[in-house]
């Protein structure tokens, strides 16, 4: 009888950070990723953005996450390897990745360019099903990452390479349903919510050429959403503020983690218009139909961007030299960082610097 093995796949010992349950803060972690194959680009990972989404996987809040879970998916980095057949990068070039690492490329929204609506499920950058070792897919706190090259996206010389990180998820979070909605010059906007993604949406809207009007709870950001491009800015708690914008917006834009009343945003929208939630509450919360039918309002949501829109957005941001305002942090600061993002305390997007983590 011939013996017959299965050689494993090669792999890289890999160090990052993770958790391992809800409860478990962010500690050091090593796993391993595959050894790029023909197609893959190995990325040696030098800034990660912190997004409001790691915090919700990591604590389980959406109860999907699968333990150990590493996050990050606002990837800047340098080229380590390519795989044979890889034409577009090379060892040494700057290189991003962001919220997908793959998906099936055959259905009806791949073929649209809109992976993240894949119907057979994009292949998150953690969290997902890693297709090549098994078992789920580990993100960017981590010191380097290997991607298909489909799904790596290039930056623009001009920008800052810190800076530019969050625009892998905040940006194109905010950019698509900007672009999608059509919305520009000649249009009164609103963005709910000063985070990670507002200030993006904020940026974007007011480059498309709209009059920005940013909503917030939070009285002490009013001086830097207007350094940001906000036009005006309404303290959303203050009820004669909200009063003085009923019926006078096309578009507006949602970014907030958590459960609030929408419908205070649903009766600022003129007749046609549409509120578009990206941010992504854990918990439900009611909307009342009448503030819909009676404008024809439209309430609806959006999810990240495809490859080809993320790249759109990136070359757009360096066409008007736009980045995220970022505080850098130590990979040993990860977890006051969360503590700090669920107080609204960060201005405005805490961005990891992976060279902490040899130190
Ligand atoms: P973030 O930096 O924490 O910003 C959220 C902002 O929302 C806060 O700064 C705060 O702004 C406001 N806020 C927080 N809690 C609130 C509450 N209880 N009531 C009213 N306002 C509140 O988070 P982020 O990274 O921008 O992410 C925002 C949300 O978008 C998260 O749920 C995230 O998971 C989701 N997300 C969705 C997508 C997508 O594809 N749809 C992609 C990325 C992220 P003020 O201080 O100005 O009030
Ligand atoms: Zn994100
Ligand atoms: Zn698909």
């Amino acid at each position: 009888m011939s013996k017959s093995s299965v050689a494993a796949p090669a792999t890289l010992k890999t160090v990052g950070y993770g958790s391992n349950s809800a409860q478990s803060p962010l500690a050091p972690f090593s796993f391993e990723r595959r050894e790029p194959g023909p197609r893959d680009i190995q990325i040696e990972i030098l800034y990660c953005g912190v997004c409001h989404s790691d915090l919700h996987t990591v604590r389980n809040e959406w109860q999907n996450t699968i333990y150990p879970c590493v996050p990050g998916h606002e990837i800047v980095g340098r080229v380590t390897a390519v795989g044979n057949q890889v034409k577009t990068f090379k060892a040494g070039d700057v290189a991003a990745v962001g919220c997908m690492v793959d998906s099936c490329r055959s259905c009806a929204s791949c073929r649209d360019g809109l992976e993240q609506y894949c119907e057979v499920g994009f292949v998150g950058t953690y969290n997902g099903e890693d297709k090549h070792l098994g078992g789920v897919t580990y993100g960017g706190y981590s010191d380097k990452i290997v991607v298909d090259q489909d799904f790596v996206l290039r930056v623009p010389a001009n920008l800052d390479l810190a800076a530019t990180s969050p625009l892998l998820c905040a940006g194109i979070t905010t950019y698509s349903p900007l672009r999608h909605w059509k919305v520009g010059k000649g249009q009164r906007v609103g963005i709910v919510g000063l985070g990670g993604l507002g200030h993006m949406g904020i940026k974007l809207a007011h480059a498309m050429g709209a009059e920005v009007v940013l909503f917030t709870t939070s009285p002490n950001k009013k001086e830097d959403a207007q350094r940001l491009g906000a036009n005006e800015v309404v303290v959303s708690k203050n009820q004669n503020e909200m009063e003085r914008q009923l019926n006078r917006f096309d578009f507006i834009l949602d970014t907030v983690s958590a459960p609030h009343n929408v419908d205070a945003f649903l009766q600022l929208l003129k007749r046609d218009g549409t509120l578009c939630m990206v941010g992504a509450s854990p918990e439900p919360f009611p909307v009342p139909v009448f503030s819909l039918i009676m404008k024809r309002r439209q309430f609806a949501g959006s999810l990240i961007g495809g490859i080809a829109e993320t790249q759109e957005m990136l070359d757009f941001c360096g066409k008007h030299g736009i980045t995220s305002d970022i505080e850098i942090i130590p990979i040993q600061q990860i977890n006051q960082a969360y503590e700090r993002m669920l107080k609204s305390d960060v201005k405005y997007r805490f961005v990891i610097d992976m060279a902490s983590l040899k130190g």
